[in-house]
């Protein structure tokens, strides 16, 4: 008897619903409260509700909304689950304890059903009944359980499928206006927009593994700025490609990671939150996983333009600093030309050069094109650490949070070494004061940059060594007769006056024969060691041959040049061992007197013959048109 009832009430709720879902007027009507009323109907109950569980928000929405009394909650939220347990588990004494879906105040009689038309969805219906009645509705649970969930099941067939439809639509609008600009800028924003269309209660963050520029006050983040847990889930997925979920108890959160991918790698990570912990439905997944792909494909068609495009100007740029390089310049003009090049890539607060004759690797020395925190103590131990540690890795360092024992105002670093035919010559330290400041691709076009003028920084240095050498005497280390010879012709060109001291060590072939050849090579060097200490470093010492040295003071009159030369006369006569005396000849010129080098150098030894004649020991000067000895004992 009950089996027949349970059948013939079956075909009548099915008939009733068979006509809803076919009849072409109820299509632009809420078809839940369709349900809702039809379950009223046939039941003969004072109201039917039907509440469906919406993942986003975590709560039960009354989602018939026609004749529901007013006292009849419309949205009922899940605390921490217990609720939607309860329905599911059809738990009516937690329910009804609840009492959640009406105030306690009205007493009312009502059961509850539990729906599960698709897994993970959670619905009920809310029946309001007499209390006579509840027995015999109880018999039909099942029934009305069964079939209702049947029609909600293809009611929901129908609304994903115009929903997938619209997705698909979203998707492909979105992709249209996505490679319709080669502008990464554009891009992200669009990509920003359409997740919060998409999402617009959850938040997001674009988490980009290349260094961007944020202009734009978007939700983009670097990944490296990232707390340690996104930055371990998000590197997950950016390294398998796959989407990760994170459920964060402590802050009640759900974390998702879609990597952003293109045909040629990960660009970075799209981060959504949820406001609580949820299960974030598959076929969600499925829709970041078509987005994000779609994303990363735009991402990757603008980073590759981009770089094709950089590419070229960095081309030009290294193109037209080799030309540059190549005429033919001094050193300190080669690295002032090279720093400016890198303050203009990436905005360098200060750029350091060193460069090492390669004999012995820790004596190096900071070049004069270096901005001026290189000439302070902190500056050159700074440079000290990195050269050792070049010296060990021979590989640059890129660094945007550097930490040193020392107290540093940088702490973005770039420090690149200067290597040509396979030795490390030099190294190029370029500093900023604020963390992360330098980009990737600055990086690489300075590393660029310094490979093509390595050649021409090390020739020019090898030009000047060789040069000095040329120059420089080797016994004495004083400079050579011809450049003294170079830089009074010069000086007495476009200079005002200039005095030229001569010397010649008093009876020195008793020296070499009673002490030999080896020590009176010494004492050479000795007399030489004393003229140094007593000169100025705009004044040029000169072996001029043998045992004859010679000084030339620019901008020194001849008075002063004999006071010069007495005084080292005194010194070589105290200090020397073995001992010896010297006698100095000196001469001097002046703008306003007619006059040439040759007579210059002329009256110069004519004085010192004379200093000879007067008896050795002594200092004799000769002006142009003066002459006159003076002994200085
Ligand atoms: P005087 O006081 O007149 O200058 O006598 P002197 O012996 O110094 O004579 P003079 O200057 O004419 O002689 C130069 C000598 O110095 C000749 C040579 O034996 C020696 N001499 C020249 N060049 C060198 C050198 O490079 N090393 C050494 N050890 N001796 C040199
Ligand atoms: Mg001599
Ligand atoms: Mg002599």
């Amino acid at each position: 008897m009950q089996i027949n009832q349970q059948l013939q009430f079956r075909e009548k709720i099915r008939s009733i619903y068979f006509q809803l879902l076919s009849n072409e007027t109820t299509r632009n009507n809420n078809l839940f409260s369709i349900v809702s009323r039809s379950l009223e109907t046939i039941l003969h109950v004072a109201f039917v509700g039907v509440y469906r569980y919406d993942i986003w928000t975590n709560s039960f929405f009354l989602v018939s909304d026609q004749n529901n009394p007013s006292y009849v909650r419309k949205q009922i939220n899940d605390y921490d689950h217990v609720f939607r347990d309860a329905v599911y588990h059809n738990n009516m004494d937690l329910l009804s304890k609840n009492e959640i879906v009406l105030p306690k105040v009205m007493k009312k009689n009502y059961i509850t059903i539990p729906l599960v038309p698709n897994k993970g969805q959670v619905d009920f219906l809310f029946i309001i009944l007499e209390k006579d009645q509840i027995n015999q509705i109880m018999k039909f649970e099942n029934v009305i359980k069964e079939e209702t969930e049947k029609v909600l099941t293809i009611l929901d067939n129908m609304v994903n499928r115009t929903k997938r439809e619209k997705e698909k639509h979203f998707l492909l609008e979105l992709t249209s206006r996505l490679f319709s600009t080669s502008n990464k800028e554009d891009i992200l924003m669009e990509i920003i927009e359409a997740v919060q269309k998409r999402y617009p209660n959850l938040s997001h963050y674009l988490l980009l593994s290349q260094d961007h520029e944020n202009n734009l006050n978007l939700p983009i983040k670097a990944l490296e700025f990232s707390d340690n847990s996104t930055k371990q889930v998000s590197s997950q997925a950016f390294l398998s490609g796959e989407t990760q979920i994170e459920d964060r108890l402590q802050d009640k959160k759900t974390y998702v990671y879609a990597p952003l991918r293109g045909n040629q790698g990960v660009y970075g990570v799209l981060q959504i939150i949820t406001p609580t912990v949820m299960e974030f439905p598959e076929q969600e997944l499925e829709f970041l996983k078509e987005f994000t792909m779609i994303a990363g494909k735009a991402i990757e068609n603008a980073t590759l333009y981009q770089d094709s495009r950089h590419l070229v100007s960095d081309l030009k740029l290294i193109n037209d600093i080799t030309h540059e390089l190549n005429s033919n310049l001094d050193l300190t003009e080669i690295t002032r030309i090279v720093r400016d090049q890198i303050v203009n890539i990436c905005n360098a607060n200060e750029v350091g050069f060193i460069y090492t004759d390669n004999i012995d690797a820790n004596h190096f020395e900071i070049l004069n094109g270096s901005t001026p925190y290189f000439s302070t103590i902190g500056g050159r131990s700074l440079a000290k650490d990195l050269w050792g540690q070049i010296q060990n890795r021979q590989e640059p360092i890129f660094r945007g949070e550097f930490q040193s024992d020392r107290e540093i105002p940088f702490h973005s670093l770039m420090a690149v070494p200067m290597q040509h035919s396979g030795t490390t010559n030099g190294l190029v330290m370029v500093l900023h004061e604020e963390r992360y400041f330098f980009s990737f691709d600055s990086f690489k076009l300075i590393q660029s940059l310094l490979q093509h003028s390595t050649l021409a920084l090390a020739n020019t240095i090898l030009k000047e060594k060789l040069e000095k050498a040329v120059n420089t005497d080797y016994l004495t280390k004083l400079y050579a007769r011809s450049y003294l010879d170079t830089i009074i012709r010069k000086h007495m060109e476009e200079g005002e006056v200039g005095t030229l001291i001569l010397i010649d060590i008093d009876d020195f072939k008793k020296v070499n024969d009673v002490h030999g050849h080896y020590i009176g090579d010494e004492v050479i060097k000795q007399i030489a060691e004393i003229i140094l200490t007593n000169i100025e470093e705009e004044d040029v010492a000169a072996r001029w041959g043998g045992e004859e040295l010679a000084i030339y003071l620019p901008n020194t009159s001849l008075n002063n040049g004999v006071k010069i030369a007495g005084k080292i006369g005194k010194q070589v006569a105290n200090f020397t061992s073995p001992a010896v005396t010297m006698s100095a000849g000196v001469s001097s010129w002046t703008a306003n007197t007619e006059d040439t080098s040759e007579n210059f150098f002329v009256r110069a030894d004519e004085a010192l013959y004379e200093a000879k004649s007067f008896g050795k020991n002594c200092v004799v000067k000769k002006g142009i048109k003066e002459k006159e000895g003076i002994l200085y004992e």
